[in-house]
């Protein structure tokens, strides 16, 4: 599917900027585009379905596992008090889940759904990256 960036993503030769956190056969874990806010990751699926509804038995199956172990690496890089799971599928429908890290003392529009409105002013592109290369280190010594 051209039009799917999430596809275009998973099907280009290069890793995207800050490198792949997470791959396995049916999903990745990346930094995505306009949402490069520390700690924030993209675990997404590896072919093009729409929404939870898309996911087939072994995708539904392994998604689970994945969600504790990245939450886990996430908190361990970033001293996060909540790891927050969304997946609204607005602006990809390609199914994915966005993990976002709530920091200990937080204000309040920083927290709950407040916190997913602030991604472009918390944008930091390289402690973004430089925080995606801490979870993937976290995942792989957890493993
Ligand atoms: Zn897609």
């Amino acid at each position: 599917m051209a039009s799917c960036e999430i596809c275009e993503r998973e099907s280009a030769d290069e890793e995207p900027p800050g490198g792949w956190v997470l791959r396995t056969d049916l999903w990745s874990a990346c930094v995505a585009p306009g949402f490069e806010v520390p700690g924030w990751l993209f675990l997404e699926l590896r072919r093009h379905a729409e929404g939870p509804m898309g996911m087939n038995d072994a995708e539904a199956a392994e998604l689970g596992g994945l969600i504790r172990d990245v939450s886990v690496a996430i908190q361990s890089a970033t001293g996060a008090e909540r790891v927050y799971l969304m997946a609204f599928g607005e602006l990809y429908p390609h199914f994915h889940v966005l993990l976002a890290p709530r920091m200990p003392f937080a204000p309040d529009d920083e927290k709950g759904p407040a916190l997913f409105g602030k991604r472009a002013e918390l944008a930091d592109p390289a402690a973004a990256y430089e925080t995606a290369t801490r979870v993937c280190q976290a995942l792989t010594a957890a493993s």
